[in-house]
C-alpha cells in the first residue's frame, strides 16, 4: 500500500478504497489458459515451476467468466478472431489484455498473409504489448509487472 495508510495504537489501518481494491486486483490476476501458437509455450513456461507465476497470485483459468486477464499468445488468424472476441466479451469487468509476441502485436512473420490479423488490437483492446519472437518467459513476467503498475494507477471512485 502507499503512504496514505495510517496505523494507530489500536491497530486500525486507514487507507484509500482505491488502494485496497487495486492491491487485491494486482495480486489476483487470473488468466485464461488460451494459447494460439508457439508463444503459448513460453506462456506455459512462465507458469511452470521455474518461473512460477502463481507467486504473483496468477492462476490459469479455463473459463473466461472467472478470468481477469487474456494473454494473446500467438498468431491470430481471421478465422479465430471472432472466437477471440467472443471469449473477451464473456470475461467480467475489469478485464485486461496482454499482447504477447510479434504475431499478436502486428502479424509478425505472417504480416502479409491473407489469413492473419495484423495485430490483435484490431479485435480486442490491449493494455500491454510484449515484443519478441517469441518473447521469453521473463519478458512475459515483466509485462505482467507493467500491467500491475497500470492497474495500481486506476481510480475506482472517479473524482
Ligand atoms: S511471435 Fe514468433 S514465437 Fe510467437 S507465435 Fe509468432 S512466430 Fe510463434
Amino acid at each position: 500500500m502507499d503512504s496514505t495508510e495510517v496505523i494507530n495504537e489500536d491497530h486500525v489501518i486507514l487507507t484509500r478504497l482505491d488502494d485496497v481494491a487495486n492491491l487485491i486486483r494486482t495480486n489476483s490476476l487470473w488468466y485464461l489458459t488460451f494459447g494460439l501458437a508457439c508463444c503459448a509455450v513460453e506462456m506455459i513456461q512462465a507458469a511452470a515451476s521455474r518461473y512460477d507465476m502463481e507467486r504473483f497470485g496468477m492462476i490459469p483459468r479455463a473459463s473466461p467468466r472467472q478470468a481477469d486477464l487474456m494473454i494473446v499468445a500467438g498468431t491470430l488468424t481471421n478465422k479465430m478472431a471472432p472466437a477471440l472476441r467472443r471469449i473477451y466479451d464473456q470475461m467480467a469487468e475489469p478485464r485486461y489484455v496482454i499482447s504477447m509476441g510479434s504475431c499478436a502485436n502486428g502479424g509478425g512473420y505472417y504480416h502479409y498473409s491473407y489469413s492473419v490479423v495484423r495485430g490483435c488490437d484490431r479485435i480486442v483492446p490491449v493494455d500491454v504489448y510484449i515484443p519478441g519472437c517469441p518473447p521469453t518467459a521473463e519478458a512475459l513476467i515483466y509485462g505482467v509487472l507493467q500491467l500491475q503498475n497500470k492497474i495500481k494507477r486506476r481510480q475506482l471512485i472517479q473524482r
